[in-house]
């Protein structure tokens, strides 16, 4: 069989990959060096070569549309169908493992898949039954705290509660939750995996079977692998399996998520012997794009360590763009985006990315008034995500009592103790007078047709929504959204969320603050009458959002893609825009006090410098007013850690450009590089606080001020002229 055209186009490191005999492998490698191009070949070189059955080769990567690709690609080379062949997510895996094995897998044959939503419902019900108070312990905590047990291979009678208060109510709940989805055949995300982990070691007969079948088992992005995924695979592989993993461990950005950097250094140990193959050439990205990257990546730690290099030439420099405003930067960005389609690019060349769903909406709307289509990818539209619905609703209320939809979508959220039966009841009551459920609401009371306990709810429910449109009659379309969001309860529910989550809910809802103050300010939208009342200005910002969903619903053929920096993994872009770079934001501010979650931000920005084929814009605003309040962040430190001879300032329209960082802004506000000795992420000692890593600085000589993480004591900031620093590495 003529195997050339599997190893066409191929490098020699990667070539070696291809052929290794087969065994065991691990090919650590940086961004576009074409890991996930290797495992393809080396698939096709398995079955063409090495004569292994497409049914004896299990694939895993990271995303379906990952999977997708992947498929087609060998398709392409081999020519054959794949079908037989799996490939696919650990989630996706797994699931068709228990569609298959039920029976073994002590599940009823019509199992259900709760997805995240349902998860949440499942869990607000289990707690209620067990009189748990909401305010106190947050449902989705909850969620939080059993999806992580679930990723660590833990069901709820290995949880090791000891006399915590948190442990013991969250195993309570655990156990309620496991016991309830084992009654009803209900299986979430986290249970796939955790059951066919299960399902290998009680099964001995079905695991040797899988055992024989799958010889090849294929992982890309092994970096992001949790606890329960590398123990399946480990399991699955057992003796007789050979395992390719492929990944790059400056790419690891799911530590957030239980995701073990450590599964790709184990791996060595828990698979010997191994052949480690490393891939230094880059194909994706131009020179400068390249040396902006290693330069930034290197200040990091405890790194396998790389170094790419390319063929390709120099390319341009990475522009840096500050906007005075985040709209100054959003409109700069649709700007550039036009121009390279009116010179003949297509849109879909073109990233936006992120650091955090809530920079989206202010993009949005500048890619709308520019009339570039554009897809928001592996996220939800600003105006169609949860919290903002929720927000929306109530303001809807306020100024229609007779909103239906908006009426059932709040009356119980947050929670208030208004349930299911009520709200039925008052649907069928609405139903049958052919009156709104609001009316309904009221008819219900005069009538005494609701117990005394309900009827108390629902009266001050409706109290509520009279009181909030009564208070906020006078106020600036603003004002008003704020007092809505903080008296509904809405902030403080979705607020108590554990984790990110939490956290994009609570700012997202901020970012409904902004939207409003800039609906009124004529930034955003043209004002027809500048001299509206306030009331109609809340009639006109509702049916715009709602005008606005329907459009970019419809939104199809090629567009431009926007998306968090999360979402970007193992794609690549012509042209790519890394938004928002400022301390606070990117690196994020929750990440500052913690120097492991510092690198992990630190490989994000690697993760988006390196989707850039041709052409890179770094962009950041001086002010901005993200959640709700204007702020003013110092340009990310992400931004001097790249050399700054690699990187020019461009202007608006492109006309005035001079090299960045000479006078440019960031270096004016801050001059790490001015502290001898001292960079980001160093570890150093002090005479008193002992050992600590270099957080930031600020100032310069003798006065500027170092923020220190030291182990002991926590985060201080320090003097650098009167420190005393001993410099460790
Ligand atoms: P990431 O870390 O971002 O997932 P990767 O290491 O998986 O990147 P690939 O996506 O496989 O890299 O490859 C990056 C780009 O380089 C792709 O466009 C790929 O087709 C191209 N490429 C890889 N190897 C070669 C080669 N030997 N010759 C030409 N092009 C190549
Ligand atoms: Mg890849």
């Amino acid at each position: 069989m003529d195997v050339t055209h599997i190893l066409e186009n191929l490098n020699e490191r990667q070539r070696e990959a291809v052929t290794a005999p087969v065994g065991n492998a691990l090919v650590v490698a940086g961004a576009g060096s074409g890991k996930t191009r290797v495992l393809v070949h080396r698939i096709a070189w398995l079955i063409e070569a090495e004569k292994a059955s497409p049914q004896g080769i299990l694939a895993v990567t990271f995303t379906n549309k990952a999977a997708a690709e992947m498929r087609m690609r060998i398709e392409e080379l081999l020519r054959i169908s794949v079908r037989s062949m799996w490939v696919g997510t650990f989630h996706g895996i797994a699931h068709r493992l228990l569609r298959m094995h039920w029976q073994e897998a002590g599940l009823p044959q019509n199992f259900q898949i709760l997805d995240a939503d349902d998860q949440l419902r499942l869990i607000k019900r289990v707690m209620r039954a067990m009189d748990i108070d909401e305010q106190k312990w947050p449902p989705r905590q909850a969620v939080w705290f059993i999806n992580s047990q679930k990723d660590e291979g833990r069901r709820a009678r290995d949880v090791a509660a000891g006399d915590d208060l948190f442990q013991i109510t969250h195993k309570r709940v655990y156990e309620n939750y496991e016991e309830l989805c084992n009654q009803g055949g209900l299986v979430d995300f986290a249970e796939l995996l955790l059951r066919s982990h299960e399902l290998w070691l009680q099964q001995a007969d079905l695991l040797a079977h899988y055992q024989r079948r799958f010889q090849h088992l294929l992982v890309d992005e092994f970096q992001d692998t949790n606890t329960i995924q590398y123990a399946w695979l480990r399991v699955l592989a057992g003796q007789t399996g050979h395992v390719m993993a492929v990944g790059d461990d400056d790419q690891s950005i799911y530590g957030w998520r239980g995701a073990r950097i450590e599964n790709i250094h184990r791996f060595s140990e828990d698979f010997a012997p191994v052949q480690v193959v490393r891939l230094e050439q880059n194909y994706r990205s131009t020179g400068n794009i390249l040396s902006a990257a290693n330069a930034l990546i290197d200040r990091n730690t405890d790194r396998l360590g790389k170094e790419l290099w390319t063929e390709d030439g120099e390319g341009d420099l990475i522009r840096v763009y500050s906007g005075y405003n985040d709209l100054d930067e959003a409109r700069f960005i649709a700007e550039r985006t036009q121009e390279w389609i009116d010179g003949g690019g297509s849109p879909e060349d073109v990233a936006v990315l992120y650091r955090s769903n809530a920079q989206s909406r202010v993009l949005e709307e500048a890619m709308l008034r520019a009339q570039i289509p554009y897809r928001i990818y592996g996220g939800v539209r600003f105006f169609e995500r949860v919290e903002i619905k929720n927000a929306l609703a109530y303001m809807r209320l306020m100024l229609d009592r007779h909103s239906d939809p908006a009426f059932e979508r709040v009356v119980n959220t947050p929670t208030r103790g208004i349930g299911d039966k009520t709200v039925e009841s008052v649907r069928g009551l609405a139903r049958s007078r052919q009156i709104s459920m609001w009316q309904a609401c009221k008819e219900g009371i005069a009538e005494g047709l609701f117990t005394t306990r309900v009827a108390s709810k629902v009266t001050d429910f409706l109290a509520l929504i009279d009181d909030m449109a009564a208070t906020t009659g006078e106020m600036a379309l603003h004002e008003l959204a704020d007092f809505c969001v903080q008296t509904s309860g809405l902030m403080d529910f979705h607020s108590k969320e554990r984790g990110e989550r939490g956290l994009a809910r609570k700012e997202n809802l901020e970012e409904l603050v902004s939207a409003c103050r800039q609906f009124s300010g004529e930034l955003i939208f043209p004002l027809t009458d500048a001299d509206r009342a306030e009331a109609s200005m809340l009639e006109e910002f509702l049916d715009q959002v709602a005008l606005d969903s329907g459009d970019r619903q419809a939104e199809s053929g090629p567009s431009a893609q926007m998306m968090t920096l999360h979402s970007a993994k193992g794609l690549e872009f012509p042209l790519v825009f890394l938004t928002g770079m400022e301390e606070g934001l990117f690196p994020h501010r929750m990440s500052a006090e913690e120097p492991g979650r510092i690198e992990e931000e630190r490989r994000l920005c690697y993760v988006g410098i390196t989707r850039a084929m041709k052409s890179l814009y770094l962009t950041y605003a001086e002010t901005r007013r993200l959640h709700g309040n204007d702020t003013y962040n110092r340009p990310s430190r992400f931004l001097l850690e790249v050399p700054q001879d690699l990187l020019q300032e461009v202007r608006m329209g492109g006309a005035v450009q001079r090299p960045y960082g000479k006078d440019g802004a960031a270096g004016d506000v801050w001059k790490d590089s001015e502290l001898p000795g001292v960079r980001m992420g160093q570890r150093v000692r002090h005479a008193k606080f002992g050992e600590g890593v270099v957080l930031q600085s600020e100032g310069s000589g003798e006065r500027a001020r170092i923020q220190i993480n030291f182990a002991d004591v926590g985060a201080k900031w320090l003097m650098a002229g009167y420190a005393n620093l001993q410099a460790l590495d």
